[in-house]
Formats: structure tokens, sequence, C-alpha cells
């Protein structure tokens, strides 16, 4: 029986995206246990500007652009940096320590451009309110944004991970699949007892939760994996989770506020 082989650069491509689903799907699920949300359903209804069908249509317009940016990207990188699909797995530790370099690129130009796009209201208002329209996050408005910022913010951020830690497009899948399911969690509005990533990274959803409330627009930045870039700059906001009357649960922030 033919069976069909897909090369790393297209699994590159299209994995991150079916992650994306699958987890949004799983989440999904997920919201409709009310004791697991930091946001009731009804909230959701009455804050958010955008509704869901416009997300979805949003997200397939989105990705359809991300494609088109990962094979131009890929093909750039081919011509440039030769040989890497051709490049033998490097060790387990030197993969770890490529995830670590990846992770502290994106994470720095996530930052510098996030709080870019709210320094300038012009910025604010023609790009980065597209994803502020989702004041109560859900899984899968995670990347829901103009997608001037997915240029600004992702792709170009991607680019730099990829290059700056030298990794295979192998390690490339299992990176940007895992900084996929990273932004997806961190927008789930869900806070999950057993969920690892909230255990494993200060960066979780309910410290994303602090910045697409109203009140935190200033704060918490940092993206998506550490919160180090909010704490050297100042720009960190405490919070603290409580249950709340009637389900679920709440993000709290300090009185001052
Ligand atoms: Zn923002
Ligand atoms: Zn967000």
């Amino acid at each position: 029986m033919a069976h069909l082989e897909l090369s790393d650069d297209v699994l590159l491509t299209i994995v991150p995206i079916i992650a994306y689903w699958l987890f949004s799907g799983l989440y999904e699920i997920l919201g409709r246990f009310d004791r697991y949300r930091l946001h009731p359903k009804v909230e959701e209804d009455e804050k958010n500007i955008v509704s869901r069908g416009t997300v979805l249509k949003g997200m397939i317009r989105q990705q359809a652009i991300q494609i088109a940016v990962v094979v131009l990207t890929q093909r750039f990188i081919n011509n440039n940096y030769k040989g890497r699909e051709a490049e033998p797995q490097p060790s387990a530790l030197a993969v770890t320590r490529q995830f670590l370099v990846a992770m502290l690129v994106e994470d720095a130009w996530q930052y510098l451009g996030h709080r870019f796009l709210h320094s300038y209201s012009l910025l604010y208002k023609h790009i980065h309110s597209t994803h502020h329209s989702v004041v109560a996050p859900y899984a899968y408005a995670a990347l829901y944004k103009n997608p001037a910022e997915f240029f600004i913010l992702d792709a170009v951020a991607g680019s730099l991970a990829f290059v700056v830690s030298g990794m295979t497009p192998r390690t490339g899948i299992y990176f940007f699949t895992f900084a996929t399911v990273k932004a997806v969690d961190v927008h789930s509005g869900l806070w999950l007892p057993w969920n690892p990533l909230r255990f494993l990274f200060g960066n979780n959803c309910a410290y994303h939760d602090v910045h697409h409330q109203l009140k935190g627009h200033k704060h918490n930045f940092s993206q998506p994996f550490f919160v180090a870039w909010d704490r050297i700059f100042g720009t960190h906001m405490d919070f603290s989770v409580v249950e709340r009357r009637g389900g679920g649960f709440e993000v709290r922030l300090p009185k001052s506020n």
C-alpha cells in the first residue's frame, strides 16, 4: 500500500494548526463545565465585542495567511541556510538548549512588539484592538488578531526563534506546536486544577487574563512562556485566583489598580 510521507517542512506548516484546533476543541469541551471557568458564559457574551462566529472566520483567514508566511519563510531559510532538512537530529541535550533559546527569543520579541502596539494609540486602535475585542478569552480566540499583528509579532518572533536557536525543521515541528498549544492554553479561560502548564509556567491563563481585562491593559505583556520581561521592565501585575460565588473562578487584581 502506498503511503504518504510528508517532509518536515510540510509538517512544520500544518501540525501547529492541527494542534491549535485539537486543543481548542478539548478546551471547548472542558469549558462546558462552569467549575473550571474564569469567566461565566454570560460574562463572555456581555464583555466580548466580537461574536464567536466572527472569531472563527477571522481564525480561518489568519491561518491561511500563516500557511503562506511559513512556506515563504521556509523557502527563504532553506535558500540561505542550506542543508537544515538533511541535518541529523542533534542530541536531546542540544534540542533542549535550542528549545530554551527559542523560547527566550520568542518571548523577547513578543514582549517588545506587544508593548509597542500598546504604546501608540493609533497602532492599538487599528491593529491590536482586534485581539482585545475578546475581553473574556476562550481557546480558539488565542491567535485572533489583525494580520499586521501576526506579521509584527508572530511571524518575526517565530522566524528569529528558528534561526537564532539553530533548530532543525524537525525540532521546529515540536517547538512551534508547543508554542501554539501554550498560546491556546493562556487564552483558554479555564483554571484546570491538573493542568501541568499552569504549574510549569508563571505565564498561565490567569496571568494573561489580567492583560485582557481593561484594568490590566498596561500590564502583563509577556507571552507566551515566561513572565521575566514584565518583571524586568516593571509591567508585572500581581493577581489572585479565587473561587467565584456561583461556581468557577475569577482573577482578582490588586485594589489600587
Ligand atoms: Zn495587548
Ligand atoms: Zn491575548
